[in-house]
């Protein structure tokens, strides 16, 4: 498959340039200054969580498992490169107080907690993993949405919309998105945030490559590229 030689030269490549870069450009006080004043953050949100499963897929996957898979291999590419990430979660909980009053209130808690992460993160840029479902099984692709809130929030689910067509799935002819109200934390955050939707676990073919790790470290080295980019252009 190419993308499984393309996707790790493309790595070691972005890798290197960056490290000769910094080197032939900067010193080392430079360096620091610059990293502090141009890197924003990445809020890493994992979709669902504990007892909210997310989406079932044809093939009984998770969503909730297959969305912390990808969002902790994203992480690890992320910080390997020198860029901040900050998660909703890391484990397969929900976000709420087991002391609160949370009786039929647990995913509103759950995205208030998602929300409040991002909104207590200075600079940073949001970022959520989900999976997509629907009922007629033929569709596919990666579909990314952004929040009307803030216009660098545009920009990043251009350039992950576009970085996914040119290196993971190439027939992909599917364009960004504004989020409706009926996605809670788009809708709410100032932050510039998306939302990539990264498959379809309606579809046969597309769930089944979502199960196997190598297709789901594709799948985050994607995103890396592209938030990676998007990280060193924001002021
Ligand atoms: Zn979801």
């Amino acid at each position: 498959m190419l993308q499984r030689v393309v996707l790790p030269f493309l790595l070691v490549l972005a890798v290197l340039s960056g490290v000769s870069a910094i080197i032939s450009t900067q010193t080392k006080t430079d360096r620091a200054a610059v990293s502090e004043r141009s890197v924003p953050t990445v809020v890493l949100d994992a979709g669902h969580g504990g007892e909210d499963g997310g989406t079932v897929g044809v093939n009984d996957l998770l969503e909730k498992d297959v969305n912390l898979d990808v969002a902790l291999r994203l992480r690890d590419l992320l910080t390997a490169n020198g860029i901040p990430v900050v998660m909703t979660r890391t484990e397969d909980v929900l976000l709420y107080d087991r002391n609160a009053d949370y009786k039929g209130r647990k995913k509103s808690l759950d995205l208030a907690a998602r929300r409040q992460i991002a909104e207590d993160t200075p600079d940073c840029i949001f970022v959520s993993i989900h999976m997509n479902s629907f009922p007629d099984p033929r569709y596919d692709g990666l579909q990314v949405w952004y929040s009307p809130n803030n216009p660098k929030s545009k920009v990043i689910a251009d350039t992950v919309q576009k970085t996914a067509k040119a290196v993971l799935q190439p027939d992909n002819e599917r364009e960004i998105k504004a989020a409706t109200d009926a996605i809670y934390l788009l809708h709410r955050l100032n932050v510039p945030a998306v939302l990539v939707e990264c498959g379809f676990l309606s579809n046969p073919a597309e769930a089944e490559k979502l199960a196997m790790p190598d297709y789901r470290r594709d799948v985050a080295f994607t995103l890396f590229l592209a938030v990676s980019e998007v990280c060193r252009g924001i002021d």
